[in-house]
């Protein structure tokens, strides 16, 4: 069970707002795409989710929680990112466990967590390769499943599909799809692909300088005249 909700949010790099004043509340188990064109601030937005960008001004709760002060791993979320942002020294298999191992889980639940991931994603025997021994759909595989483990209230998802090619690109989607299905988290998605945000969201906020223009229902968004 977990929320997001956003108030009044602002942010300015240097002299320069880039975040005008985002209100949003996600739904347990929700799943939101912010979509616009390059530049609009999605980026932003997510990352000050993630805590790795400083608030402006506002709030953002996770849970009714103020997290606004609240380092990255003390937020509860999982971030997924374009460039997967693996370790390149680790194993599939310790690249997952990572964010376990830090938070001090036992052996035995890592093993069960990462074998059963790495089961739902098919990197069942893959666990004991490189990064670099992998194509980019699997290396986003091991990007989700690293996600995956930590069971976090939130996921954050950043063009996570955007260095794959045109055909990995609809088959991840999917997968992306059926994973949400099945484990219902919470999720916020950042995309500049408008095929990909329609597939994917149970809600839209189209962004476009900085604001939420328009937050609703794909059919709605489009249906509109
Ligand atoms: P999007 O994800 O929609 O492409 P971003 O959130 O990356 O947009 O960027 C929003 C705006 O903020 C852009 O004008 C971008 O140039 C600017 N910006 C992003 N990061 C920084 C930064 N670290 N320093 C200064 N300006 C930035
Ligand atoms: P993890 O998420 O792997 O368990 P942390 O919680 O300490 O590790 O990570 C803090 C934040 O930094 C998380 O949002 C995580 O996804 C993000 N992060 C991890 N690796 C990278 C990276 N190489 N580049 C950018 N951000 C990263």
């Amino acid at each position: 069970m977990s929320t997001l909700t956003l108030r009044g949010l602002r942010k300015s790099y240097g002299d320069t707002p880039v975040i005008h004043g985002v209100e949003l509340d996600v739904a347990d188990g929700e799943f939101v795409v912010l979509v616009g064109p390059s530049g609009c601030g999605k980026s932003t937005l997510l990352r000050m989710v993630a805590g790795l960008e400083t608030v402006g001004e506002g709030r953002i709760e996770i849970d009714g929680r103020l997290v606004n002060d609240l380092e990255p791993r003390d937020r509860d979320v999982a971030m997924v990112f374009q460039n997967y942002a693996l370790y390149p020294h680790m194993t599939v298999f310790d690249n997952m466990a990572y964010g376990l191992k830090i938070r001090g889980q036992s052996k035995d639940r890592i093993r069960a967590r990462v074998d059963e991931a790495a089961a739902m994603l098919g990197l069942g025997d893959l666990l004991n390769r490189k990064p670099q021994a992998l194509s980019g759909g699997q290396r986003q595989r091991v990007a989700m499943g690293r996600a995956i483990v930590r069971e976090p209230k939130l996921f954050l998802f950043d063009e996570p599909l955007s260095n794959l090619d045109a055909k990995l690109r609809v088959q991840m989607r999917l997968e992306i799809k059926r994973l949400h299905q099945r484990l219902g988290v919470t999720s916020l998605y950042v995309t500049h692909d408008q095929v990909e945000a329609m597939t994917l969201a149970d809600r839209l906020v189209v962004m476009h300088g900085g604001r939420a223009e328009q937050i609703g229902r794909p059919l709605d968004l489009y249906l509109r005249p």
